[in-house]
């Protein structure tokens, strides 16, 4: 369909990398071109480069199940991921690309008394923060999710808690729209050019060591996901954080079954349909530490176990691909944006498994931190010295559940 087209042109230029940035992202994902536009758009900072190892947008944004919510319950988190809702839902007409965000809702399961109650002060925390949530009853669910098993004599559905302006957007998009919008307003994209090293003089980031020779810069902004850990070891930084791999899978299209994404309360699973048709879902990481992106067997049966216990259907369904990323596991379960006792290097990470919802406020956020080394209004929590001072934000169950 595609054949009579003549004269496309790159939607971003491949230039070489020059002597010196003021400011350079190491990361071309999801995190480090929305920090790299928000540079450019919001602080009027456009002698920027992002170096990638690989290709643009072929790490974690282009490997998620594409979830998209605000319904975390800490303070500190709340704020964050309401401001990046809110990003999502005009970030087609700012970026003027199509990134498919589609507010189809998700609904959190719930199997016991426990579950709901927990759901009621989950829901009023996000009602406090401005957003939108709704219990559901048993009744609800079951019109508005027929497709589900309501009555498995062991996990049965007693309600859920909704978000309705909660969906899916389509991942690689977002990181397309991102990398045009930066491209345009002068931002080097530079991929294949891995970053081996920090040139620290004085305790201050004078620039990084690249497979593309040293590159000076002003400032230095660390936004690589799954490889948070090793890039800032060698910067001297021990980090909070751990790298594991989590997988997903799709299957062939189906006619439309579900109608929104779906969490299940009792084994770490969720689902939701693509616009294709097929059903795309997840579960749990592989729970080992590992840099492999791709996962392996035991963990494909325990996450089908699940999905049959749930939605009996998707044992019919033939699985088309199954793929996995690595995950920056913080130990709370919350992010990091902030700086590191180096003059200069900022960091961006711990995103366990949910940091594409994040992404446009991430990219606020850091751009925000890094251009007036103040913390963003919405992320003031989000910080570094937390796991020394004890004020952890404790979101393991909710927040880092993998949507
Ligand atoms: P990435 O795209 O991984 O970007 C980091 C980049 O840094 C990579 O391109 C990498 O090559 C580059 N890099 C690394 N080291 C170097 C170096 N030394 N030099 C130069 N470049 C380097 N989140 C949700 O909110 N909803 C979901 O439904 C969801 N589902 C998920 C399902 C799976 C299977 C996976 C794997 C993740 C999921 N996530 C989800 C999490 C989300 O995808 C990530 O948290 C997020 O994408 C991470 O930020 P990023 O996009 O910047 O990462």
């Amino acid at each position: 369909g595609l054949r009579g087209q003549r004269g496309w042109q790159p939607a971003w230029r491949d230039p070489a990398p020059k002597l010196a940035y003021q400011v350079i992202i190491i990361g071309a994902g999801g995190h480090g071109l929305a920090t790299a536009y928000y540079l450019a758009k919001n602080h009027g900072i456009t002698d920027v480069a992002v170096l990638e190892r690989g290709w643009l947008g072929g790490g974690n944004v282009g490997r998620n199940t594409t979830i998209v919510r605000a319904n975390y319950h800490l303070d500190g988190n709340t704020e964050f991921y309401s401001h990046s809702l809110k990003l999502w839902e005009g970030l087609e007409q700012e970026l003027n690309y199509n990134v498919m965000m589609s507010q189809r809702g998700i609904i959190n399961l719930a199997h016991s008394d426990g579950q709901m109650d927990f759901y009621a002060r989950r829901g009023n925390a996000m009602r406090m923060q401005g957003d939108d949530a709704e219990l559901l009853d048993r009744d609800r669910v079951r019109r508005a999710y027929p497709g589900l098993n309501h009555d498995n004599p062991r996990f049965p559905i007693l309600g859920g808690l909704r978000q309705r302006r909660a969906g899916t957007a389509r991942h690689d998009a977002v990181a397309w729209g991102f990398a045009r919008g930066a491209d345009r307003r002068g931002v080097d994209l530079v991929q294949n050019c891995e970053v081996t090293g920090f040139r620290i003089e004085r305790g201050r980031v004078t620039g990084v060591e690249t497979t593309r020779g040293f590159i000076g810069a002003g400032k230095v902004g660390m936004a690589v996901a799954g490889r948070t850990s090793q890039v800032a070891q060698m910067a001297g930084l021990r980090l909070p954080i751990e790298s594991h791999v989590l997988q997903a899978f799709v299957t062939e299209g189906l006619k439309p079954v579900l109608p929104g994404v779906v969490t299940f309360g009792m084994g770490h699973f969720y689902i939701s349909q693509s616009d294709k048709g097929g059903l795309v879902y997840g579960g749990d990481l592989d729970f080992y530490n590992s840099y492999a992106a791709r996962g392996n067997l035991p963990m494909i049966e325990h996450v089908h176990e699940a999905g049959m216990a749930l939605m009996p259907m998707l044992g019919r369904a033939r699985m088309l691909r199954h793929w996995g990323g690595i995950m920056d596991m913080s130990m709370d379960g919350s992010p990091i944006i902030d700086r590191t006792p180096i003059d200069g290097l900022y960091l961006n990470g711990g995103w366990c498994y949910g940091g594409f919802k994040a992404t446009p406020a991430s990219g606020w956020c850091f751009a925000h931190l890094i251009a007036t080394d103040r913390p963003s209004p919405h992320a003031m929590r989000l910080r570094l010295d937390r796991f020394e001072t004890g004020h952890v934000l404790d979101e393991e169950g909710t927040g880092a559940q993998p949507n």
